[in-house]
């Protein structure tokens, strides 16, 4: 997380999923940091009551969690009300929640694949329509972002579902954008490229791997949480209230074709 000194979300009411670690665990201490009230988002309470606990204080209100599963929807509905009822009001919907699953695609198994789909898809459509449906029914504005990923462009092999959950992520955005954009309801996304967090452990821990990783980004490193949380507080300011149905590729240059940064081909 930067330091921050301004309170750009100031009385702003934002929710987080998947927020008991990695982006989603910074995304929140970065929205609270400039002012927001913070629901926080995770399948068990007691996980996220650490991070409640160091969140730095709202300007007004309290930080909520909102303990459920994003892949059911009752579970989705219900943090849905508890978010819009606790806090009165809902500014800002980060759809962070997300999951993976390795497996050869010739043995995937449909059970897997829905899996990783709810998460990262059905999540998002549930958490977006219970949004939508409340400031449509306030005549609110309102502001969603999505946390997909560089694979919403780039095949990921061996892990089929993820690929196309984010590539479904990318044309839910810009259909949701553009059929709310006269409601001054904007919907964007980041794209994440390889980030320091928990799940990336086996290859951030081990000096060989991750080496080996930052060689494949044009930027040589990779990318920090808070580089992440920056590019979401972005989408979810003024300083980018014209900015709707897009993806901002936070990667490190990772979808530039790293194999044709030197002339092979000519
Ligand atoms: P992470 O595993 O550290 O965090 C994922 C969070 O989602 C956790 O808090 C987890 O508890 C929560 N979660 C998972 N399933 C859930 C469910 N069913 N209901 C509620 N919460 C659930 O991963 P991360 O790296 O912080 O990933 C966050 C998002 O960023 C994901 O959408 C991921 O696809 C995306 N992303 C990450 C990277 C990276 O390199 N770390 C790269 C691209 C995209």
């Amino acid at each position: 997380m930067t330091e921050q000194t301004s309170k750009r979300f100031a009385h702003k009411k934002v929710l987080v999923t998947g927020a008991s670690q990695g982006i989603g665990e910074d995304v929140a201490m970065h929205f609270a940091s400039e002012g927001a009230q913070v629901a926080i988002n995770g399948r068990k309470a007691e996980k996220l009551e650490p991070l409640l606990n160091k969140l730095p204080k709202p300007v007004s209100g309290e930080h909520l969690i909102v303990a459920g599963d994003m892949s059911v929807e009752e579970d989705v509905d219900r943090v849905m009300k508890e978010t819009l009822d606790g806090f009165d009001g809902l500014d800002v919907l980060i759809c962070n929640a997300g999951m993976q699953i390795e497996c050869p695609s010739d043995e995937i198994s449909l059970k897997d694949f829905n899996m990783v789909m709810a998460v990262n898809v059905s999540g998002v459509v549930l958490c977006a329509r219970a949004a939508l449906k409340y400031w449509r029914g306030k005549d609110l504005p309102g502001n969603i972002i999505v946390n997909s990923s560089v694979h919403q462009q780039i095949p990921k092999p061996h892990y089929l579902g993820y690929s196309a959950s984010k590539g479904a992520v990318g044309n839910i955005v810009r259909t949701l954008a553009l059929e709310y954009a006269r409601f001054d309801i904007r919907v964007n996304a980041v794209a994440p490229g390889a980030i320091v967090t928990p799940i990336n452990d086996a290859w951030v821990k081990d000096p060989e791997k991750y080496e080996a990783t930052a060689k494949h980004i044009p930027m040589k490193r990779p990318g920090e949480c808070r580089e992440i949380s920056d590019a979401i507080a972005f989408l979810a300011s003024k300083e980018s209230s014209y900015i709707t149905g897009q993806t901002l590729f936070v990667d490190g240059g990772l979808t530039l074709y790293a194999d044709f940064e030197q002339n092979w081909s000519s």
